[in-house]
C-alpha cells in the first residue's frame, strides 16, 4: 500500500465525497479530497441548503397575510438583495465549516479538477496523486434542452444569483426542483408560468397528491401548461419569448428549464479506463459501490440513482466502512423518505396508490382533505391531504403521503413507524397529540 501517496483519493467534496473522506481519514485510512469549486457540493451550495432557505424567505408572504386575521396590523417591503446576501454569506459559512471538518479528520484538501491517468493515478492540475482505491463523487449537473436558442436557457442555479427579481418567469419540468423554485419565485410576486410536458406535475408521486398540489399551487397563482414542450426560445431584446408546442408565444424575462439532471462523468477519462457507464452516463456500481474497474468506486449523482443529499452520504459511509472499518454500515433503500419544498410543502414515504395496487393482493386506501385550524382565521384558502395506504392481507402501512404545512416534518416521523412495519391497527391505536394536523394520520378511519 506504500507505494501510493494515499489510501483512498476522493473526487468531488460534495455530500457523499465529504462524507466518505472523512469517515474514512477517521478509519485511519489516508484520505485526500479533490475540489474544483466550493466544499460542500450541489446540495450548500445550489441546491437543498439555499433551497430552503429561499423557501422559508418566500413564506414570509402568506405568513404575512395569515397574521391579518390573528389582529396584526403590518407594513411590510421584501428586499430580494438583503436575502440573496444573507443566504450568500450562511453559505459561505458553511462552506467554512466543511473545509474545517476535513481538516480536523486529517483529509488533505487538493483544490482543482481531476482527471484519471490509470486506475490509480490522478491529475489536478501540475500535481499527480496516486491512491489505492479512487472514489469518483461528482454529483450532477442540470440538463439544457435541445433547441434553438438554447443559449438563453437557465438552469436552477442562475435562481441562486439572480441579481433582482424578475417580472416573469417561465419554469420548464414539472419535479420537485421546479415546483420548489418555481414556488418561491411565484410566493415572492413573480409571475410564474410552469411549462411540462407530460400530463400531470410530478410524475412518480401519488395521483391524488399530484392532483392537490396542482389545485394548490394554481390557487396561489402559479400558471401551469401541461402537455406541451418548449420548440424555440428567441431574444427579444428587453426579454425573450418561447415558442410552445400549443402555439402560444410566452413573454418572459426569465426561462429556467428543470428538466432533469446528468451525472458529471465527462472529461474524468473513465471511458479509456473501461469504468463501465449506464444509458445515462452514470456510473455502474455493484452493493459496495465498486464500478467495473475494481480501484475505482463511486457514490452519489453520479450513479443516478437516487438524486438526494441523505443518499449520497449514506452511500459514502458504506463505502468508508466497507474498506477502512469493520463493514458494519448497510443501506435499505426501501421506503426513503422525500419531500417538495413547494408552498404547500408535500411529503411522502412508501407505495403509491398505484404501486400498491400493482405489488399487494388488496390496497386499503385512507385519506382526508382538510382546512388546517392555522388558517381557519386567515383570509388565505390551502387545503391539506394525508393519505394512508395499507396492504390489506397484513394490515401494514406501506404509504404514508401528505401536503400540506409541515407535511417533511411529520412524514419524517412516519417512515421510523413504517420502517418498524407500523400495521394500521397501531396507528389507530397510538392516541393523538391535538390540535394538529399529524393527528389527522392516528384518526383516519
Ligand atoms: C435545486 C436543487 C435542490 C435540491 N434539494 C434537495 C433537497 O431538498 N433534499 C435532498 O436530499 N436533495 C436535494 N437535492 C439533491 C442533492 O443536492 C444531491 O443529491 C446531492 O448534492 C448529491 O451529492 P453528491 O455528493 O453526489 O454530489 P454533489 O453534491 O453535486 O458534489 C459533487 C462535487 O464534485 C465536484 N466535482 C465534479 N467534477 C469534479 C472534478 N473533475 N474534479 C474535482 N471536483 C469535481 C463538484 O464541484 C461538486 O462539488 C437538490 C438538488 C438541486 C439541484
Amino acid at each position: 500500500m506504500a507505494e501510493y501517496d494515499y489510501d483512498l483519493l476522493v473526487v468531488g467534496a460534495g455530500s457523499g465525497g465529504v462524507r466518505a473522506a472523512r469517515v474514512a481519514s477517521e478509519l485511519g485510512a489516508r484520505v485526500a479530497i479533490v475540489e474544483m469549486d466550493r466544499l460542500g457540493g450541489t446540495c450548500v451550495n445550489v441546491g437543498c441548503v439555499p433551497k430552503k432557505l429561499f423557501v422559508y424567505g418566500s413564506h414570509f408572504a402568506y405568513d404575512l397575510q395569515d397574521a391579518r386575521g390573528y389582529g396584526w396590523s403590518t407594513e411590510t417591503s421584501f428586499d430580494w438583495a438583503a436575502l440573496r446576501a444573507n443566504k450568500d454569506r450562511e453559505i459561505a459559512r458553511l462552506n467554512g465549516i466543511y473545509g474545517g471538518l476535513l481538516e480536523r479528520a486529517g483529509v488533505d484538501l487538493l483544490k482543482g479538477r481531476a482527471q484519471l491517468l490509470d486506475a490509480h493515478t490522478a491529475e489536478i492540475g501540475e500535481m499527480r496523486r496516486s491512491a489505492e482505491r479512487i472514489l469518483i463523487a461528482t454529483g450532477g449537473r442540470a440538463i439544457l434542452p435541445d433547441i434553438p436558442g438554447s443559449e438563453h436557457a437557465q438552469t436552477s442555479n442562475a435562481v441562486f444569483s439572480l441579481e433582482e427579481l424578475p417580472k416573469t418567469m417561465m419554469m420548464v419540468g414539472a419535479g420537485y426542483v421546479a415546483l420548489e423554485l418555481g414556488s418561491v419565485l411565484c410566493a415572492l410576486g413573480v409571475d410564474v408560468t410552469l411549462v411540462h410536458r407530460g400530463e400531470e406535475i410530478l410524475r412518480g408521486f401519488d395521483r391524488d397528491l399530484r392532483c392537490h398540489l396542482h389545485d394548490e399551487l394554481e390557487a396561489k397563482g402559479m400558471r401551469i401548461v401541461l402537455e406541451t414542450r418548449v420548440q424555440e426560445l428567441r431574444s427579444t431584446g428587453s426579454g425573450f419569448e418561447a415558442q410552445l408546442s400549443n402555439g402560444e408565444v410566452l413573454e418572459t424575462d426569465f426561462p429556467v428549464f428543470a428538466i432533469g439532471r446528468q451525472p458529471n462523468t465527462e472529461g474524468l477519462g473513465l471511458e479509456d479506463l473501461g469504468v463501465e457507464l449506464g444509458t445515462r452516463g452514470g456510473i455502474i456500481v455493484d452493493e459496495d459501490f465498486t464500478s467495473s474497474v475494481p480501484s475505482i468506486h463511486a457514490v452519489g449523482d453520479v450513479t443516478d440513482h437516487m438524486q438526494l443529499t441523505p443518499v449520497a452520504i449514506a452511500e459514502g459511509m458504506h463505502l468508508a466502512h466497507r474498506f477502512y472499518g469493520r463493514g458494519e454500515h448497510r443501506i435499505d433503500y426501501m421506503s426513503i423518505p422525500t419531500a417538495v419544498f413547494c408552498q404547500p410543502e408535500l411529503a411522502t414515504v412508501g407505495l403509491t396508490e398505484a404501486e400498491a395496487w400493482h405489488r399487494c393482493q388488496d390496497v386499503r386506501i385512507y385519506k382526508s382533505v382538510f382546512t388546517p385550524l392555522k388558517l381557519t382565521l386567515s383570509e388565505r384558502k390551502e387545503h391539506t391531504i394525508v393519505k394512508l395506504v395499507v396492504d390489506a392481507s397484513n394490515d401494514r402501512v406501506v404509504g404514508c403521503h401528505m401536503a400540506g404545512h409541515g407535511a417533511a416534518e411529520i412524514i419524517q416521523g412516519l417512515a421510523v413507524a413504517m420502517k418498524a412495519g407500523a400495521t394500521k391497527a397501531q396507528f389507530d391505536a397510538t392516541i393523538g397529540i391535538h390540535p394538529t394536523s399529524a393527528e389527522e394520520f392516528v384518526t383516519l378511519r
